[in-house]
């Protein structure tokens, strides 16, 4: 098979070329190939009754499925949150993949799109959804041509209604990864998270109850049928269950998506699955959960990496984008960057993010750092901000300040505090 469904490291050969993409170039796996080896059974199962709701929610459940987008939650509890409200329902499927260093959908949507609409479209199912909708992020073009062609392979073949699956064109912006705004951007309005309650499981896009899953957490669904809980659960390390699609970028010798281990190590996937650090490289620093999961020193490299592990270091693993900085990259221009990307994503809709991502830039920039000053601007971002992205805009330099003061006087920058 053209790509990775096992986890031991031999079979991971999953390096994503990340150049540009042509839908000709890729050898994508059309309806027929994907049906000859088991593909929409269970689909055809579940509308034929074979298979009840409940009995699958406990397989996702015993498989310890988890939303890959980056929060973590427990598949079969968002659906059963779903399906508890009255319907009409909907499902909408985030693939805007907007995180910097994330590539692991379109690593599994340019290759398998049959496997993710067969799990989107069981999502859907599971939730009675009167229509799917997929936000697809429109820096991927291509991806737009192969999924458009995959649904029209599935309605000519008869396998979903005509218009039952509705793609949608993201417009380039960061914050619609986040569930609220894709549902208002998805609606046609500018793409604003909302406050919540009420949850989008509770009042989502129309106003409806509404299923939002990531790309990978649903492409999982048909093979953890297939294969058996055991067999996605039985993965893991240091305590860790499951498998996780890292995205590798930054100064390894093979980046690209690893399908690792949960709870895999930053040292362990560099060495294992990254092929080590480049030449003439040390590791300095790694960032677990791309732009928004905080920055760690490489002291802290032998740490599980998986949900809920990080918290104790103020990060978070996200989407799973780890990136990996050598003793070669300036730390505050990374710190500069990461700040700089996310004033300039910030949808303004919320003063602690609009004005503390500008002032923290400004801070950043001068060779004295206040870190109590520093410290008390990212308190309130955390505390006030509407969304996750002013929430975590701080992290890379709440990271800083607690673990590299020896690396930022290196680089000449004082802190004081
Ligand atoms: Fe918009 Fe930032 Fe407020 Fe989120 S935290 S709602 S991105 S201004």
């Amino acid at each position: 098979h053209r790509h990775v469904l096992h986890a031991s490291r031999e079979a991971v050969e999953a390096v994503v070329d990340t150049g540009h993409f042509h839908p000709e170039a890729v050898d994508w796996q059309r309806l027929d190939a994907y049906r000859s080896e088991g593909g929409y059974r269970l689909l055809q199962a579940c509308r034929d009754g074979e298979i009840a709701v409940d009995t699958l929610m406990q397989t996702l459940e015993a498989a310890n499925l988890r939303g890959l987008g980056g929060a973590g939650f427990p598949t079969f509890k968002k659906w059963t949150f779903v399906r508890q409200e009255a319907g009409p329902r909907y499902c909408a499927i985030n693939a805007d993949e907007g995180e910097p260093g994330t590539f692991k959908d379109r690593y599994y949507l340019e290759r398998d799109p049959h496997r993710f609409l067969e799990g989107a479209l069981v999502s859907a199912w599971a939730v009675e959804a009167e229509a799917l909708y997929i936000y697809l992020r429109d820096e991927y073009p291509g991806l737009h041509r192969v999924l458009h062609e995959a649904i029209a392979e599935l309605e000519a073949a008869g396998l979903v209604s005509p218009g039952y699956v509705v793609m949608r064109r993201g417009a380039g912006a960061y914050i619609c990864g986040e569930e609220s705004a894709m549902i208002e951007s998805l609606e046609g309005k500018p793409g604003k998270p909302r406050h919540r309650p009420p949850f989008v499981a509770q009042r989502g896009l129309f106003d409806r109850p509404t299923l939002v899953n990531n790309v990978e957490t649903v492409y999982w669904i048909p093979l953890i049928w297939q294969r058996g809980a055991e067999w996605f659960a039985g993965h893991g390390r240091h305590g860790r269950s499951g498998l996780r699609s890292f995205s590798l970028s930054g100064r390894v010798k093979r980046p690209g998506v690893h399908l690792a281990p949960a709870g895999i190590t930053l040292a362990e996937l560099v060495e294992e699955y990254g092929g080590g650090m480049l030449d003439g490289h040390r590791l300095a620093a790694y960032l677990p959960g791309g732009a928004s999961g905080g920055i760690l020193p490489a002291s802290k490299a032998n740490i599980p990496l998986d949900f809920d592990t990080l918290q104790a270091e103020g990060c978070f693993i996200g989407s799973a984008a780890v990136i990996v900085l050598s003793d070669q990259d300036d730390l505050r221009s990374a710190a500069s960057n990461l700040l700089a990307f996310f004033a300039d994503e910030s949808c303004g809709q919320c003063t602690p993010c609009r004005v503390g991502t500008e002032k923290m830039l400004t801070l950043l920039e001068r060779d004295e750092w206040h870190a109590a000053d520093l410290e008390r601007l990212s308190q309130v971002m955390m505390d006030a901000s509407i969304c996750g992205l002013g929430q975590a805009a701080p992290n890379p330099v709440l990271g800083l300040l607690k673990d590299f003061r020896e690396e930022l006087a290196a680089q000449q920058i004082i802190v004081k505090g």
